[in-house]
């Protein structure tokens, strides 16, 4: 049976009329050339299999698990076609008759068993360093995620560092925000609900994260019952009281599709960067950025061709900069591990060498 959901889905795919804006965008489209991996052929096959007529086959499963839902198409198409939503709608179709791919089922199995998609099973607050002492209610709680705590401790304790300062808290027990169980299609019902009572139950009237995935989950796909910042944001509105001294330098900055293109988040970041230091523009950006190729599940699953996208987004890379900046964990692991000749940083780590 077809769900409200997938019905304002189906809606999505008949305002497309086929024009092919999206194929001339589709960073995905440019390396295969296969129609079937365009926007206009996922919403094909997702149309199909959401109404019942077409059985999911290996084509189909690649195609639709072949989007990062980078989100350029729906930014262009001229008939307000929304391709993402309507390829996680398919991609929730066929992880529910029995399709997902090995790397996802062991994503989603390793998030129910340890709460993080990493399966690791390490104290998620050993990033802290020290024993965390007992939280006390506050306004604002910083929402670590699982990259901050696991994968980059470091940036996860320099973040905390400025933010306790101004006095952001932690969550008791956060686990995983469901990002990746959700762009792949499975459900995410318990851990939303955990979190829920941790954020209730800190007193926050606004979560601050630091992870562009977290932020657009939590942002979407959580009730409206608080505020959520980008720490970009945060500190942007905090400039003031942060004592940042200017630095000889020249940097770029990539913007993350899931906080510009789904969020709008372009000035924040831009506004830190030019009171540290000078910033010098990559040939696309803000709405136009080109995805660096990490998201919606593509870095675990076609690890080829994620580091193609990453290498075309670093051709883009001005000369003569110091460092490219970042705001997205996944972003600058993915740019590294494409052969950055430039070190990739994240803007934290900007703000902190303009505080030492
Ligand atoms: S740009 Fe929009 S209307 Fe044109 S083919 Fe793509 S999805 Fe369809
Ligand atoms: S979201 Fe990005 S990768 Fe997916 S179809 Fe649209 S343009 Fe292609």
């Amino acid at each position: 049976m077809v769900s409200s959901d997938q019905f304002s889905e189906l809606g999505s795919v008949l305002k497309c009329v086929r024009c092919g804006t999206c194929r001339s965008v589709c960073p995905v489209f440019e390396e295969s050339g296969w129609e079937s991996k365009t926007a206009r052929g996922r919403m094909l096959l997702a149309q199909g299999l959401i109404r019942g007529e077409l059985e999911p086959d290996p084509e189909m499963i690649e195609s639709l698990s072949m989007c990062t839902t980078c989100g350029i198409c729906e930014q262009k198409c001229p008939a307000g076609a929304t391709p993402p939503r309507v390829v996680q709608s398919a991609r929730q179709q066929l992880v529910q008759k029995g399709n997902a791919t090995r790397a996802q089922l062991q994503m989603y199995t390793r998030a129910a068993e340890t709460g993080n998609p990493l399966g690791e099973t390490a104290n998620r607050m050993q990033w802290i360093g020290e024993e965390p002492e007992e939280q006390s209610k506050s306004d604002y709680v910083y929402f670590v995620g699982c990259l901050g705590s696991y994968r980059y401790p470091d940036l996860a304790r320099k973040t905390f560092r400025i933010l306790e300062k101004l006095e952001v808290a932690l969550l008791e027990d956060e686990k995983c925000c469901g990002s990746p169980i959700m762009r792949t299609g499975f459900d995410a019902g318990e851990l939303v609900s955990h979190n829920l009572d941790q954020i209730r139950k800190s007193g926050a009237h606004t979560v601050i994260t630091s992870c562009a995935g977290c932020y657009n989950t939590l942002k979407k796909d959580y009730p409206d019952e608080f505020n959520v910042m980008h720490v970009s944001e945060f500190l942007a509105e905090h400039i003031d009281e942060l004592g940042l001294k200017r630095l000889d330098l020249t940097v770029t900055f990539h913007d993350s599709c899931h906080l510009g293109r789904s969020h709008g988040v372009y000035d924040a970041p831009r506004r830190i960067i030019e009171a540290i230091c000078d910033l010098k523009e990559m040939k696309s950006i803000r709405e136009n950025a080109r995805c660096c190729g990490g998201g919606g599940g593509v870095r675990t699953g076609y690890p080829e061709l994620s580091m193609k996208l990453s290498k075309k987004r670093l051709a883009e890379v001005p000369d003569d900069v110091d460092y490219i900046v970042t705001a997205c964990h996944l972003c600058r692991n993915n740019l590294i591990e494409g052969g950055s000749e430039h070190e990739v940083i994240d803007l934290v780590d900007l703000v902190c060498l303009a505080i030492d």
